[in-house]
């Protein structure tokens, strides 16, 4: 880490910490690979920080190691490669959470987002260590909680029966699910071919580094698997536990995921935390110092953007 934060070493902001990672990776220096993914990996060492330190202060992490790897970090290095474990944005909400149906104008009433769920637009386009429990205190415990529990206590019960138009789309949507998924007959596609090859497209041409012919690339696999997917086959018709069916609503869910950040990450021609461009590595706030968001329409996602609020702190160079 010297060579890339020499101020904050591993403790760097993740996106930096990550492409140091996948750099030595492919330059040849990880030195690491798993033998049944293939996958590059480099080693952390937390042996210099002694028994007592890591117990006091980074018990779980030992924890962890040991019972997923077998490997005490006291006695031995810990192979590490970067992985998504937050979603930076979600849904469009307001300051207290209640979803927006346009840009900044229509709020839909009822609905409330909190959480990774929602982007209420605190952590950029990446979030520090431990911030996202500031979501959970600020949003889920005050913010979007109270306003949604104020609204439950106080909504006259016809307000609460959404009734024609929306129960018919609900209807619509169970039988979508329960009709054409569950109880088709026939479908030729396996679904954890469909998400082995979703994962490694995402994997290959949407992870740490990216750059256009790698989205274009991504784009038009994605898409193929989102046209082989309704004729997926689910094996099992169980009605209670069935973590196939649920498999299946996930990867659906996952392919459009998929398909948004690869439109998202193809049009930003620019770097800002976690999204690197090799191609455009520099930020750019003259032309993307906004978000992105997509609107459902059934003609397909509509792309659009919200400028990002500046108050106090105006966005400067990172320099470590
Ligand atoms: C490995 C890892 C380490 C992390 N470490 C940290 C850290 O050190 N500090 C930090 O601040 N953050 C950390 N995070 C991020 C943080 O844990 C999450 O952002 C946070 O837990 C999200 O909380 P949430 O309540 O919004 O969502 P979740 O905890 O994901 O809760 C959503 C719930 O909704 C349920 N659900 C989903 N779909 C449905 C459905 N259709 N019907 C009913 N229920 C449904 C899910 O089962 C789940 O229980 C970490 C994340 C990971 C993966």
């Amino acid at each position: 880490m010297k060579n890339y934060a020499p101020s904050r070493m591993e403790l760097a902001p993740r996106d930096i910490v990550s492409r140091s990672i996948v750099t030595e990776c492919l330059q040849g220096r990880g030195g690491f690979v798993d033998e049944e993914s293939g996958l590059c990996y480099v080693l952390l060492d937390l042996r210099h920080l002694g028994e007592e330190k890591i117990n006091k202060r980074l018990p779980m992490i030992r924890e962890i190691v040991i019972k997923t790897l077998g490997i005490d970090p006291v006695d031995e290095p810990i192979p590490v490669r970067p992985a998504m474990h937050y979603m930076m944005g979600g849904v469009h909400v307001d300051l207290y959470g209640q979803v927006m149906l346009d840009e900044d104008k229509t709020r839909v009433p009822n609905l409330w987002a909190a959480g990774e769920a929602a982007n209420v637009s605190v952590h950029g386009a990446n979030r520090l260590g431990s911030n996202s429990l500031s979501e959970c205190l600020v949003w889920g415990g005050r913010l979007t909680g109270a306003a949604a529990a104020r609204y439950a206590m106080s909504a006259p019960d016809s307000m609460l029966d959404y009734g024609g138009d929306i129960a018919t789309k609900v209807a619509n949507e169970e039988s979508r699910i329960f009709d054409k998924l569950l109880h088709k007959e026939v479908g030729a596609e396996n679904p954890y071919s469909i998400r082995e090859e979703m994962n490694r497209t995402m994997d290959t041409y949407v992870y740490v580094f990216r750059d256009k012919s790698g989205l274009e690339e991504a784009y038009s696999t994605i898409k193929r698997l989102r046209e082989r997917f309704p004729n997926v086959r689910i094996e099992d018709k169980g009605r209670y536990y069935n973590t196939n069916l649920r498999d299946v609503l996930e990867l659906d869910f996952l392919l459009e995921q998929a398909e948004l950040i690869i439109v998202g990450a193809l049009t930003r021609t620019e770097s800002r935390g976690a999204h690197y461009r090799l191609d455009y590595p520099k930020r750019d706030d003259a032309n993307w110092l906004k978000h992105t968001l997509y609107f459902y329409t059934t003609d397909g996602p509509r792309l659009s953007y919200v400028p990002v609020r500046i108050t106090r702190w105006k966005p400067e160079e990172r320099k470590y």
